[in-house]
């Protein structure tokens, strides 16, 4: 079974192949570099490259794979949640290729992708435990099989990943700004007592990252020699060495936050899930290094193994969607040309039909 995975549903173009559930190749346009210049993500801009994008990425990753569009099987494509008019473009893509050719077209939650990432490198086992951290996300998942997902908990304001990202941003650090905060913070000396570790004194297991958030923006206000006089990645050759380190503890201490205010949630849902068989952690903050350090003392804890795609599979990409799609395909679950695209903020919907397996 051929699957083409197409993602569109934010800042990223990917389009990838999938050949029963093995990766074949994958094609990528970021458009990082567009939206930097805005200090995030624009709608309509973002919308317009994915347009542009699509038929250019599509035409290379088949030639160089010699396959034609007859090939295709199963067309799957991220429905949300994303960007309303970014999702659209995907979909419509995806829809004129599945009429056109027969396909299977199958609409994938973005979300779920993430997670299911990690299956490309290694058999995933159900149930599992899942935590998403991504810029839109910071979610509790348990996974009860590829088309099961239960949302056990989520974040209430910020995503962890927007949280990384405004930090950056007041020092003049550009979007998206998550990276060179681990970066910079490996170099530096965590203060456990620097920042809260927010909304964790309750009995649930949702998140709120807008205090740390908030405890950032005024730490910066203390320390105003620590932001870029202009926007920049620091540069440890020019700079004062005393604020390059005072910065890169800040960072360290930021960091450490994070993965400890994730790892107490992740504790709890996996008290609350025994005999789950294993703990899976994706989306882009699951690249943290602070982040993988933490999460794996936390599986070692509970004697599972820590399952985390390769920081390539972390962040958005076609593969994630090819391959969720395939696992959908081969339950035989399949949409309709009304498939819709679902932004932002609301909760994607499992309104596939199914047919007989395949
Ligand atoms: P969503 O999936 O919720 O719609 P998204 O797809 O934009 O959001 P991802 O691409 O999964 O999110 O992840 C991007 C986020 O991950 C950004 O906020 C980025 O700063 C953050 N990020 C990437 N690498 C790291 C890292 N090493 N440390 C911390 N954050 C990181
Ligand atoms: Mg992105
Ligand atoms: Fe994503």
């Amino acid at each position: 079974m051929l699957c083409l995975g197409i993602e569109s549903s934010c800042d990223e173009t990917g389009l990838a192949l999938v050949r029963d559930g093995k990766f074949i190749a994958e094609k990528l346009a970021s458009q990082v570099d567009v939206h930097a210049l805005f200090g995030g993500v624009v709608p309509e801009i973002a919308s317009r490259e994915h347009l542009r994008a699509l038929p250019a990425l599509y035409n290379e990753l088949m030639q160089e794979q010699s396959l034609t569009a007859d090939d295709i099987d199963v067309v799957a494509v991220a429905r949300g949640p994303g960007l309303q008019g970014c999702l659209l473009m995907g979909l419509n893509f995806a829809k004129g290729l599945a009429l056109s050719t027969g396909a299977t077209l199958i609409g994938v939650n973005h979300l779920w992708a993430h997670l299911t990432a990690a299956g490309l490198e290694q058999e995933l086992q159900y149930p599992s435990l899942g935590l998403l951290v991504s810029g839109g996300h910071t979610h509790i998942y348990l996974i009860k099989s590829s088309s099961e997902f239960i949302l056990l908990g989520r974040t209430l304001d910020d995503a962890a990943g927007e949280a990384f990202d405004k930090t950056a941003k007041l020092l003049n650090i550009p979007y998206p700004g998550g990276k060179i905060v681990d970066d910079l913070g490996r170099a530096g000396n965590p203060d456990r007592k620097m920042f809260p570790t927010p909304y964790i004194k309750n009995d649930n297991l949702d998140f709120s990252f807008s205090g740390l958030k908030t405890a950032a923006a005024l730490y910066v206000q203390a320390n105003p020699e620590l932001r870029l006089s202009t926007m920049g990645i620091p540069d440890s050759e020019t700079e004062d060495p005393e604020i390059v380190k005072r910065r890169n503890d800040m960072f360290a201490s930021f960091n450490y936050s994070v993965a400890k205010t994730l790892s107490v949630k992740t504790v709890r849902a996996l008290e609350r899930n025994k005999g789950v068989k294993s703990l899976i952690v994706a989306g882009g903050v699951a690249a943290n290094s602070v982040v993988r350090t933490v999460m794996a003392e936390v599986a070692r804890k509970f004697s599972i193994p820590l399952v985390l795609p390769s920081p390539k599979f972390c962040t958005d990409n076609g593969a994630m969607i090819a391959f969720s799609g395939y696992l959908l395909a081969k339950e035989g679950f399949r949409h309709g040309f009304d498939l819709e695209a679902i932004p932002r903020g609301r909760v994607v919907p499992e309104d596939w039909t199914r047919v007989a397996e395949m």
